[in-house]
């Protein structure tokens, strides 16, 4: 089944460390946690992500949370919370009891930048965005110190106060952890930790008017939670010792969590970032998040990709301390391998031309069975009616092939997949010398494809019959962007890259078993590629998404 779970995750560093962490007993349970931002759908690299969190909890039978982190108002909507939810449970993984929101902690998050004020370890700042930028300096210079450095914790305590109560506007005012203005990296320069936003929040409304800092809240909100390894991607790195600075200084309960970074998915001719995303939604460069070529979680559902093609991608991906970007050739091998198994096979042609077998009655037909699924035998076959007339791809027909061209060709005998022979005798054009019609003619001894007198030809091709056959909208998709990497370059603009061919809108004849396919319904076009029902689609009219060819035929084209 492809929903399966195929194997445990590979062991690698972190479960090295965990590992450790089980034997000398500093853990006992292991709890990780998944805390997407709700202000986007989850992309592919998420999935990486929420295979290492979810599935580490797993291995080692512990519990992995699910946490909305969902600390800024003006960014977040509740439509990505619910989406984000069924697309974790779609790629096979739960989180159970186990549902949290980042917004739920703003009153202990109030507490404990409280906490550091009295502390003396916090400080209320005046300075505006700007200078509290120019205060900073440069990773080679030391920042200054701001003229509010100083001020006492009484009034600390009580500015904060008053920006909790709404007293000042937006910017006035920010609190700030105060640290090392001379330290080498720059998130300890005395960061921000709580900000003015007068924004109404999609679920504690309008009760805050000050909002923590990712930096602030993050590792608050795990050891809140009693998260044992926080695991995030390479970019949070450089905010590990302010994790840890936050967590000793307001002496939370032992052992505090532990943040461990892995590097994070990149794949070729693939953006991968919300706001990118979100960027091609906004100027309907795609048709919406789960557009069939956006590397989101719902769009590459809605091609056809498979949970367990995507989990199978991050296992071969593995887990390293090293970015890199992937071929998206892999996870396109992925979903193959794993559709190859599953999928009922069929038949459609995408680009008709007409064969006419003339010596096949006008209105006879011939039924036979044909298989499935070559991979499962328990498949079995479905009946496929002949008639007179079929459609066969253009391509499947050359008026002067070359040597070693096994398909049909004038006076060439091919094999019509699960039918009969058939023997090419003419070829009828139009007066632009397009070919209107094939004629050829069928051996009757060949019925269901056996050898007659041990004749044995070379091709096989599937046809549709042209009086049986269902006439669909098919949806050939290609990649989005033309360049390996479209976010590496600094100078141009990513939807520069934009593949102007990434998708082809055709009319074509199908096996009119397919008319039963409903959204979400995957089958292979035989020779053709793996290919999934749109939700586009009504009762007896279904709508085909090509989720991937047969064969990496990208690969070849770029080389020539
Ligand atoms: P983006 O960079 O695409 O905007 P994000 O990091 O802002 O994504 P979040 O919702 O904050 O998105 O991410 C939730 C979790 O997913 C984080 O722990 C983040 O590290 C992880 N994540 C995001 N992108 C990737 C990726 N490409 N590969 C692996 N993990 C990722
Ligand atoms: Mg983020």
């Amino acid at each position: 089944m492809s929903t399966e779970k195929t194997e445990a995750e590979g062991t690698h560093f972190i479960h090295e460390i965990i590992e450790q962490n089980l034997a000398d007993a500093t853990h006992d349970t292991i709890v990780t946690r998944f805390p997407p931002e709700p202000n986007g759908c989850l992309h592919i690299g998420h999935a990486k992500a929420i295979c290492l969190d979810f599935g580490t909890a797993e291995k080692y039978s512990g519990k992995c949370h699910l946490r909305f982190d969902d600390t800024n108002p003006t960014k977040e909507d509740i439509q990505y919370v619910e989406a984000i939810k069924e697309d974790i449970k779609w790629l096979g993984f739960d989180w159970g009891d186990n549902l949290f929101h980042a917004s739920s902690y703003f009153d202990a998050l109030y507490d404990y930048a409280t906490q550091l004020i009295a502390k003396g370890l916090a400080y209320v700042c005046t300075l505006t965005p700007e200078e509290f930028k120019a205060y900073r300096g440069a990773p080679t210079s030391p920042g200054k110190h701001s003229p509010w450095r100083d001020r006492s914790i009484e009034e600390n305590l009580d500015l904060f106060a008053r920006m909790k109560a709404g007293e000042f506007e937006d910017g006035s005012y920010v609190v700030r952890a105060k640290i090392d203005m001379a330290s080498p990296n720059l998130h300890m320069r005395d960061p921000a930790i709580y900000r003015i936003k007068h924004a109404t929040h999609h679920s504690t409304g309008d009760a805050w008017c000050i909002y923590p800092m990712y930096d602030f809240a993050h590792c608050l909100s795990d050891s809140i939670e009693g998260i044992t390894h926080s695991l995030c991607t390479l970019e949070f790195e450089v905010h590990r010792p302010l994790y840890d600075w936050f967590l000793e200084k307001l002496e939370v309960a032992k052992p505090q969590p532990r943040q461990i970074e892995f590097a994070r998915l990149n794949l070729t001719y693939t953006v991968m970032s919300k706001r990118k995303l979100q960027e091609l939604v906004e100027t309907n460069l795609v048709v919406g998040w789960d557009d069939p070529r956006m590397p989101t979680l719902s769009g590459l559902r809605r091609r056809g990709y498979t949970p367990a093609s995507i989990r199978a991608l991050c296992d071969k991906v593995g887990i390293t301390k090293f970015n890199s970007l992937s071929d998206v050739g892999l996870l396109e091998a992925c979903v193959r391998e794993d559709l190859n198994k599953t999928s009922a096979r069929r038949m459609a042609v995408l680009d008709p031309v007409k064969v006419v077998i003339t010596n096949f009655p006008e209105d006879g037909e011939e039924t036979f069975p044909a298989i499935n699924n070559p991979e499962d035998p328990d498949a079995g076959t479905r009946p496929v009616t002949l008639t007179r007339e079929v459609f066969i791809e253009r391509n499947d027909f050359m008026e002067e092939p070359p040597r070693k061209y096994f398909r049909l060709a004038p006076g060439k005998e091919v094999r019509l997949k699960y039918a009969c022979y058939i023997t090419c005798t003419d070829v009828i054009k139009d007066d632009a010398g397009e070919i209107q019609e094939i004629h050829c003619t069928w051996d009757p001894e060949s019925r269901g494809a056996n050898t007659p007198d041990g004749r044995k030809v070379k091709g096989t091709i599937h046809w549709v019959s042209v009086r049986d056959a269902l006439w669909t909208e098919v949806r050939l998709y290609d990649r989005l962007f033309n360049h390996e990497n479209p976010d590496g370059d600094k100078e141009t603009d990513f939807k520069e890259y934009l593949n102007a061919d990434s998708l082809e809108v055709r009319q074509c004849p199908v096996e009119p078993s397919l008319g039963v396919f409903e959204a979400g319904d995957r089958c292979q076009f035989e020779r053709l590629g793996y290919f999934c029902a749109d939700k586009d689609g009504e009762a007896g009219k279904p709508v085909f998404n090509r989720t991937v060819g047969l064969r990496d035929s990208w690969a070849k084209m770029q080389k020539k």
